[in-house]
């Protein structure tokens, strides 16, 4: 199909993963894209660190001037694909206040920037995108932004980073410990050389704060997200999870919560938990990502696939450019932030969940009960008690280990409750503690 229409220009910033294959797109699928969005999109440059004519476009696409690229006068959208929060913020903030629609990936600074970026795209009536920055391929801000926006959502849960999925799911599997199952994430490229953002939260805590600000129509940063990663989490966490019928999974929820005073509160949060195999997120493997949505009128919703690679985050980037470029040419613009609710972030300590406490103790008589009156002072209600011997490497009895699997009880009492057990002569030491989610006693 021909169009009359005007061409969009389009500048990419960043040739990388996802930058080359959002590029690829573009010209591959040049005809089809003209006829859905009702104008040629034009590819006017894109913007890399090395400008070198081995790099598969003609070098006069490439420049390293990135100011000057979104500049241009002939740019009508501009697609950040370089990360991390700068040279990114700077150069969104420049396109945006140019008039310049913007769509990126850029989860880290979305998590940090969305009034800063959300109030320049106001300011300039332009459309600011960022499907992509929350589970690569997979839609879920544009159904939380449009398709519910005349729902209640109560909460969000999801797995929403590939590589510590990858690594537990691997612990899962074949019984390895941590290091060796993070070892084989990097191998197979699953894992970055530091690893630290996937393992230690930051990243699922970047987008937890982007699908609460959305859900809840509220603005929450990473800083307001409680945060746990999942280093601590051992071969015997996951022997024991089995055990209980669960397996563990680094989720990240977003939840609107009722005070016992009325008050609506928001809470995100990641970390490592317990989740019955029976709970869709259980069978979420690899480096899949999937998100959970619950909502008052349309019940549960589940969205799954790919969380993560080029081509997989190349195809939300490309929706949201076709969207971009749909709205210059037709006029208007999508959905602005909101941000009205403005509801308060509750702290973690105020959240109600079940534990999962494991701890080592002396193999004597009476030691149950010691353990069981410590939950019961600070009425942490025990759900399930297990106690295996351990044996030494002569085969030896040297102790034992309880698990304990608790009602609800809130994050103070759970905390002060370890602590007193810590202090108890009969303890050895807390191995791990971590919570149970996915279901409702
Ligand atoms: P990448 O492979 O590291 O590519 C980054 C690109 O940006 C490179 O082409 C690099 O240029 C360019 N760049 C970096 N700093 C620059 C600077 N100061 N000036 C000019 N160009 C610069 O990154 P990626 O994996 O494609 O990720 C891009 C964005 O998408 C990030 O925000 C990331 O968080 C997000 N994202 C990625 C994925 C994924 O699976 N990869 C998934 C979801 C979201 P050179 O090529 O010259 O070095």
């Amino acid at each position: 199909m021909v169009t009359d229409e005007k061409p969009i220009g389009v500048a990419v910033l960043g040739f990388g993963n996802v930058g080359s294959q959002v590029v690829r797109i573009i010209e591959e699928s040049a005809q089809d894209l003209a006829a859905r969005i009702g104008a040629p999109l034009v590819l006017r440059g894109i913007g890399v660190r090395r400008v070198a004519d081995d790099r598969g476009v003609p070098i006069d696409l490439l420049t390293d001037d990135i100011e000057a690229l979104v500049s241009r006068d002939d740019v009508d959208i501009v697609v950040e694909l370089m990360g991390p929060v700068e040279p990114a913020r700077k150069a969104i903030l420049s396109a945006l206040e140019k008039g310049k629609s913007v769509v990126t990936a850029n989860k880290a600074l979305m998590a940090v920037s969305t009034g800063e970026l959300a109030q320049a795209a106001e300011n300039a009536h332009v459309d600011l995108y960022f499907e992509a920055a929350v589970a690569g391929a997979i839609p879920v801000i544009r159904p939380l932004t449009q398709s519910l926006a005349g729902d209640t959502v109560i909460r969000v849960a999801g797995i929403v980073n590939g590589t510590t999925n990858y690594i537990l799911s691997e612990m899962d599997s074949t019984g390895a410990d941590y290091s060796s199952a993070l070892a084989d994430a990097s191998a197979l490229g699953y894992a970055e050389a530091d690893p630290t953002a996937d393992v230690e939260g930051y990243d699922a805590a970047a987008k937890a704060a982007i699908l609460a600000s959305i859900a809840f129509h509220t603005r929450v940063t990473a800083d307001d997200v409680y945060r746990e990663g999942i280093t601590k989490v051992s071969s015997a966490d996951f022997a024991s999870a089995r055990a209980l019928g669960c397996t563990i999974k680094l989720l990240a929820i977003c939840e609107r919560l009722t005070t016992d005073e009325g008050q609506q509160r928001v809470s995100a949060r990641v970390y490592p938990a317990l989740v019955p195999l029976s709970h869709p997120l259980a069978s979420v493997n690899g480096a899949f990502n999937a998100v959970v949505v619950e909502a008052e009128a349309a019940g549960r919703l589940m969205f799954y696939g790919q969380g993560a690679g080029g081509a997989p985050t190349a195809s939300a980037v490309m929706g949201d450019l076709v969207m971009a470029a749909r709205n210059r040419v037709q006029g208007g613009r999508g959905p602005r932030e909101s941000k009205y609710a403005k509801l308060p972030i509750s702290p973690i300590g105020f959240i109600p969940t079940r534990y999962y406490v494991s701890m080592n103790v002396a193999d004597r008589p009476g030691v149950l009960s010691s353990v069981a009156a410590e939950f019961g002072k600070r009425e942490v209600s025990i759900a399930e008690v297990r106690q295996e011997g351990m044996v030494d490497e002569g085969g030896q009895r040297c102790g034992a280990r309880i698990v304990v699997v608790t009602h609800q009880a809130t994050d103070a009492a759970l905390s002060e409750t370890v602590e007193a057990l810590a202090d108890l002569d009969v303890v050895e030491g807390i191995n791990s503690v971590l919570r149970l989610e996915g279901t409702s006693e």
